[in-house]
């Protein structure tokens, strides 16, 4: 059982590297309510798996390279919708 937490705690920091990675890339901004939205610039992209791989040759992913680089892909898949706050504003 104590096991599964750890797990599930390692996984939400490697969700949480992956966040911070898509924003430092500009690969993703966060706007005012909080929610992280895609850019959609390939080269920003790129860049955030480029950092991503620094990171973890550098020894600070607790984990896989490739559990990283899924982490970073769902943050971007995620921020490519849209804020629904956002656009409800824009139609106000
Ligand atoms: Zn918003």
């Amino acid at each position: 059982m104590g096991q599964a937490k750890n797990e599930m705690m390692r996984k939400e920091d490697l969700r949480g590297q992956a966040q911070r990675i898509a924003l430092e890339a500009d690969a993703v901004e966060e706007c005012p309510h909080g929610t992280l939205l895609s850019t959609d610039d390939a080269e920003a992209e790129n860049r955030a798996y480029a950092i991503a791989t620094n990171e973890f040759k550098a020894g600070k992913v607790d984990g896989a390279r490739k559990e990283l680089m899924d982490a970073i892909k769902q943050v971007l898949d995620e921020g490519a919708g849209e804020c629904y706050s956002c656009s409800k504003n824009a139609r106000d």
